[in-house]
């Protein structure tokens, strides 16, 4: 099932009115749906309430401090992703908050574009993690694979339609990017030892597959060969 359409939702826990108010009209002017909690005790429950996409923690905050906070829904189990808002000078609290489980930091006074890009590449990464259902999507800066609809867009240019083995083939690596991958492993995993396959077939669609999702195929950036090992895709 896919999740595309409907609004990605963000919790807010920052006990500063301004900033409130500049972040929730940024927000939902991206399209996101913004949930606001002013004070720290509440912050957990709203979570909970929620089932939220993202979160931005304020740190020092009433009732309960947002160190507290993140461990807690850390505990909870909750993985998706905090981006903690700090306050000049407290630098050596980013060391802590990423280590209590927060994924990012903005020190305030901060840019709104600069955490938007922030706030979409957290969620972009979290979605490719996504726990339900087969993963429709792949960006590759700046190629954007479409798994569920089988193309490929590279900017100024027409989609590239995809084969069938193609998307398996990137279903199979997405969620173990910069995992260097065997051809026999995926002979096995995507081909299923089909009759007459062999490992050339493995480097025949790979070599394809490159042509359509490098921006430089011959120099390839994200599908890469490992030489004596296999394949690998790599991050952004
Ligand atoms: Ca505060």
């Amino acid at each position: 099932m896919s999740n595309n359409k409907q609004p990605k939702k963000i919790v807010i826990v920052e006990d500063e009115p301004s900033l409130v108010f500049t972040l929730r009209d940024t927000l939902e002017n991206e399209g996101y749906k913004v949930f606001v909690v002013d004070e720290g005790t509440h912050a957990v429950e709203k979570v909970q309430e929620v089932d939220p996409d993202l979160m931005l923690l304020d740190l020092m905050l009433p009732g309960k401090s947002g160190y507290d906070i993140c461990s807690e829904i850390r505990e909870l189990k909750y993985s998706f992703p905090i981006i903690m808002l700090t306050a000049r000078d407290q630098e050596i609290d980013k060391v802590t908050g990423l280590n209590i489980g927060a994924d990012d930091y903005m020190t305030k006074p901060f840019g709104v574009k600069e955490l938007l890009a922030r706030i979409n590449a957290r969620l972009r990464r979290a979605s490719k993690y996504s726990k339900s259902g087969p993963l429709n999507a792949i960006t590759l800066d700046p190629v954007e694979v479409n798994l569920k609809e089988s193309y490929v867009k590279k900017p100024g240019q027409d989609r590239i339609p995809l084969t069938t083995r193609e998307v398996e083939l990137l279903r199979y690596l997405a969620p173990r990017r910069n995992e260097p991958i065997s051809r026999d492993e995926l002979l096995e995993q995507v081909w299923r030892y089909e009759y007459s396959t062999n490992t050339r077939t493995v480097d025949v669609h790979i070599s394809k597959l490159r042509a359509k999702i490098e921006m430089h195929p011959d120099e390839p950036k994200y599908l890469v060969t490992l030489h004596g090992v296999g394949y690998m895709l790599k991050s952004n």
